[in-house]
């Protein structure tokens, strides 16, 4: 099916689906005279050629977003509510677009595309149901006098960062909470897989969102465009989704100016199997867990980490489960793996498998990558011995699981707790109270019990401790793009009352 989309000069064809390929600053596709290449990790060869915008367009998106602030956080509630209604409806409509044009650039499976699709729509609508139930207080000043009326207001034009894992969630989940809470934004899609955002946008644009309210900005240049914006005094929010290191660089740029900051980084998810634990459940689990995405996961299993006692039952499982995984491309039926996003990526995936070898582990199954074109490697198991120093905080974002065997209980919360990162974490055990015992005792934002994905409009996803600050989902995260504001009301108790 071919769409065509109006007001954009330069377009691809990508799959069949027409798709802009500018800049979109003002409420208009704009293109530079620099551009770069979409590559599909599957083939390693081009699909489309997208403007590389510098700092002077990201100032422009700036100067737009500033200009329409207040208008826009004028924009009634349920007037709101209805643009991001036509949004949602143009989204789902346009499902299998979205879907194809994310496993085109970034080679995940389309199976995974579809759910990654449905997930992100379910976000924005979630978001789309808040606007209009936002709450504030009325009550008496401590001593009498006058009275304290609190409400919210929206923080102001936000810098959205989005790394190229998750292309379609990361967006529609920060800029739906941002459009919501009634922030304009400027969007800066990761270079890997500008298209889904660009579609994104695009629809946003037809659904009726106002001129200057949706900016995006596709750059090679990321460091530098998003200094230009950090610098900037009409720059009031930033969220960003990547590595905990940029994480840190944005969060150091955005201390003079006390820019408010969301940050979703980096994980060293453990994945805990107790004594008692489903095993069939638990190895089942934790190969979606660690293969999902071919392990380019800020909330994939790190670490697995399985008590002596089903360590051998487990890990046979397990390995048993991942030779039956399909590589290849992800356009192909059946394919339950697809490329790693790059051949940087890849490279620093052999590195990791060969660091790997030389420590005191055993090679499973898998451990390189496959021969012919794209950047695919063999899902890799590995049996760990001890905890050695190379592994430590050390987030492995590919597809290679390490099984770490533990004799208590004690040990494998010491373990899972030993890291610097405090996302995602995972246990296994037909316990309840034993679950949320342990659980309790997790220092991570995030628990899954018995189950190895949840991500959910509903809950509150995000972490602690170098993974991050702030969440997205539940009721609120809303809150991340809003401020109190406090009106103090001088009531005088006797006059007027006669
Ligand atoms: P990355 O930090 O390299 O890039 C993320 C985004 O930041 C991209 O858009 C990139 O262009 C941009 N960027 C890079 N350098 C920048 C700079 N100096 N200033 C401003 N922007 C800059 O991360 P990545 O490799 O794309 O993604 C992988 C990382 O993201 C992993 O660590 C993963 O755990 C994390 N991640 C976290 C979550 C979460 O919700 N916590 C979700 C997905 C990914």
């Amino acid at each position: 099916m071919t769409t065509t989309l109006a007001n954009s000069p330069d377009t691809a064809t990508v799959r069949g689906h027409c798709v802009p390929t500018g800049l979109f600053i003002d409420g208009h596709w704009r293109t530079t005279d620099s551009m770069f290449d979409v590559i599909d990790p599957a083939t390693a060869q081009p699909i489309a050629q997208v403007s590389d915008g510098g700092a002077a367009d990201a100032l422009s998106a700036l100067d737009a977003a500033h200009a329409v602030r207040a208008a826009w956080r004028q924009v009634s509630p349920r007037d709101r509510a209805d643009l991001f209604g036509a949004a949602h409806r143009l989204l789902l409509s346009r499902a299998d677009i979205f879907a194809e044009v994310m496993t085109a650039e970034s080679g995940k499976p389309l199976a995974e595309s579809r759910a990654e699709f449905a997930l992100s729509a379910e976000f924005f609508l979630w978001y789309t149901e808040q606007i209009a139930h936002l709450h504030g207080t009325y009550a008496p000043a401590s001593h009498g006098g006058y009275r304290v009326v609190t409400s919210h207001q929206p923080v102001g034009p936000a810098l959205l960062i989005t790394p190229w894992n998750f292309p379609m969630l990361m967006i529609a989940r920060k800029a739906g909470a941002a459009l919501a809470a009634g922030c304009p934004v400027i969007v800066k899609s990761a270079k890997e897989t500008p298209l889904t955002c660009a579609l994104f946008v695009e629809t946003l644009r037809e659904a009726g969102f106002p001129d200057g309210v949706v900016n995006l900005v596709h750059t090679t240049s990321s460091a530098a465009v998003s200094a230009a914006l950090m610098a900037d005094p009409r720059l009031r929010k930033v969220s960003f989704t990547g590595s905990t290191g940029v994480g840190s660089t944005l969060l150091a740029q955005a201390a003079p100016g006390i820019v408010n900051a969301s940050m979703e980084l980096g994980g060293d998810g453990p994945f805990i199997v107790l004594d008692d634990a489903d095993v069939e459940l638990a190895a089942q689990q934790a190969v979606v867990c660690k293969f999902r995405n071919a392990g380019q996961a800020c909330v994939a299993a790190n670490r697995i980490i399985v008590h002596r006692a089903v360590a051998d039952e487990f890990t046979k499982r397990f390995v048993e489960l991942t030779e039956q995984l399909t590589v290849g491309n992800g356009f192909d039926d059946g394919t339950d793996v697809g490329p790693i996003i790059s051949e940087a990526q890849l490279d620093g995936v052999t590195e990791l498998v060969a660091t790997l070898r030389g420590l005191d582990t055993e090679l499973l199954t898998g451990g390189a990558a496959l021969p012919g074109t794209g950047y695919f490697f063999a899902p890799t198991v590995f049996r760990v011995a001890g905890r050695p120093a190379e592994l430590c905080d050390r987030e492995l974002f590919a597809p290679v699981a390490t099984i770490y065997e533990v004799e208590s209980t004690a040990e494998a919360i010491e373990f899972a707790n030993d890291t610097r990162y405090g996302l995602a974490s995972y246990v296994f055990t037909r316990d309840l109270s034993r679950a949320l015992a342990v659980g309790e005792r997790l220092d991570f934002g995030m628990v899954g019990i018995n189950r190895g994905i949840m991500a959910d409009p509903a809950a509150a996803f995000g972490g602690i401790k170098a993974s991050g600050l702030g969440r997205e989902g539940g009721h609120d995260a809303i809150y991340d793009y809003l401020e109190p504001k406090y009106l103090a009301v001088t009531v005088n108790e006797e006059e007027g009352l006669a």
